[in-house]
C-alpha cells in the first residue's frame, strides 16, 4: 500500500482507487431486486437479478406503465407498484416472514440472505424451504433466535451494511488472471480514509493486455466518473460481476460476449490513480469479495485446463457513476 500525504495535509492513493466515494444503500438494492422479481414474473426485466438499478430496471418499470396508463416516468412509485399486484407488496419489515408467503418483501429477504452468502436456492418471492434453510442458517450464525420467521431483528440484522456473519458461496466459479504477474495491494487493504481496498491490484505496466477472467458479457466499457476511469465490467452467471479499471485503452464492447482470455483492453492509470497498474474486482450481487479464492493460477493463455466459467445475461451499464462501496 503506497500512499502520498501532500503538502495541503490531503492525504491521496497512489496506485489505488479513492474509497470516499458515495455508498449504494443495501436496503435500496434489496428493494431494487425485490422490484427486478416482480417485474421478471410477468416478462418484463429478461436478466439476472442483481439489486442494481439499471437500463433493464427501468425500462421494465416503463414498460408496466405504459401498460397500465400509468405516468411514464421509470419510477417505481406507490401506483406502480400497486400495479405489480401481490408482487409489488408488503414492504420488507411490515410483517414476520413465514414459510409459504410470497411478496415483495421476501424476494427481498431472500436477495438479503443471498449477499451473505446465504443461498436462498433462488430469489423468486416464495419463501419455501430452501429460504427457510438459508434463514435458519443465517440466525444461528448471526446469534439470534433460531426460528425461521424473519422478523424485526433478523431484517435489521440483514440490513446492516456491515458486520455479522457472511459465508463464502460455494460452486465451481473460478476466473483467470485477466493480467500476468505478482499481485500488489490485496482485497480489504486498509486505507487512511478507513475504507478498505475493494479488489485486488496487478502492478504491471502501461500497455499490458488486459483479458476476460470467464465466460461472460461486458456489460460496460467506457469512462467510469466514480474513480475507475477507463472501465470494463462483465457479468458472469451466479450474480457475479468482474471489474476492470484505470486502462489505458477499451477494447471491449457493452453487449460483447467474452470468454477467458478475450481482449478487454489495455492496463493504463484513469481515473483515481497514480501509477500504470490494473485494478481488478469481482463482486457477487455488487457487492465486492476477495477475488483471490477464485482466481487460477495463471492467465487464460496460460491455462492448462478449460475451466470457464459459464455466461448469464447483460444488465447494461448502471456501471457508469458507480462508486466504490466499502468492503464488507
Ligand atoms: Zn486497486
Amino acid at each position: 500500500m503506497r500512499y502520498v500525504r501532500q503538502v495541503a495535509g490531503v492525504v491521496i492513493l497512489v496506485g489505488t482507487l479513492s474509497l470516499g466515494l458515495a455508498q449504494q444503500a443495501t436496503a435500496s438494492s434489496a428493494n431494487v431486486a425485490a422490484l427486478q422479481v416482480a417485474l421478471k414474473a410477468i416478462g418484463l426485466y429478461p436478466v439476472a437479478v442483481d439489486g442494481v438499478k439499471g437500463p433493464f430496471t427501468e425500462r421494465g418499470v416503463r414498460s408496466l406503465q405504459q401498460r397500465r396508463r400509468l405516468l411514464v416516468d421509470g419510477v417505481p412509485g406507490p401506483q406502480t407498484r400497486h400495479a405489480l399486484g401481490r408482487r409489488g407488496r408488503p414492504r420488507l419489515g411490515s410483517r414476520v416472514m413465514h414459510s409459504g408467503q410470497r411478496g415483495w418483501d421476501v424476494a427481498a429477504l431472500q436477495f438479503l440472505l443471498q449477499r451473505r452468502g446465504y443461498a436462498p436456492g433462488g430469489v423468486d418471492g416464495g419463501f419455501g424451504p430452501g429460504t427457510r434453510s438459508a434463514l435458519v442458517a443465517y440466525q444461528r450464525a448471526a446469534g439470534l433466535t433460531v426460528d425461521g420467521l424473519a422478523g424485526s431483528a433478523t431484517i435489521s440484522a440483514l440490513r446492516q451494511r456491515s458486520g455479522g456473519p457472511t459465508r463464502t458461496p460455494t460452486g465451481p466459479v473460478s476466473f483467470y488472471r485477466p493480467a500476468p504477474g505478482p499481485i500488489g495491494d490485496h482485497f480489504g487493504a486498509p486505507r487512511e480514509n478507513g475504507r478498505k481496498h475493494s479488489g485486488i491490484d496487478f502492478p504491471v505496466a502501461y500497455g499490458t493486455l488486459v483479458e476476460a477472467a470467464g465466460v461472460g458479457t461486458t456489460v460496460f466499457a467506457g469512462y467510469n466518473s466514480g474513480g475507475y476511469g477507463n472501465l470494463v465490467v462483465v457479468q458472469h452467471r451466479l450474480g457475479y460481476t468482474t471489474w476492470y479499471a484505470h486502462l489505458s485503452r477499451v477494447t471491449s464492447w457493452s453487449g460483447e460476449h467474452v470468454e477467458g482470455g478475450t481482449r478487454l483492453g489495455y492496463v493504463g492509470s484513469t481515473g483515481h490513480s497514480t501509477g500504470p497498474h490494473l485494478h481488478f474486482e469481482v463482486r457477487l450481487n455488487n457487492v465486492p469479495i476477495d477475488p483471490l479464492p477464485y482466481l487460477l493460477a495463471g492467465t487464460a493463455a496460460r491455462a492448462q485446463s478449460g475451466v470457464t466459467v459459464h455466461a448469464s445475461c447483460a444488465d447494461p451499464a448502471a456501471y457508469r457513476t458507480a462508486s466504490i462501496d466499502d468492503c464488507r
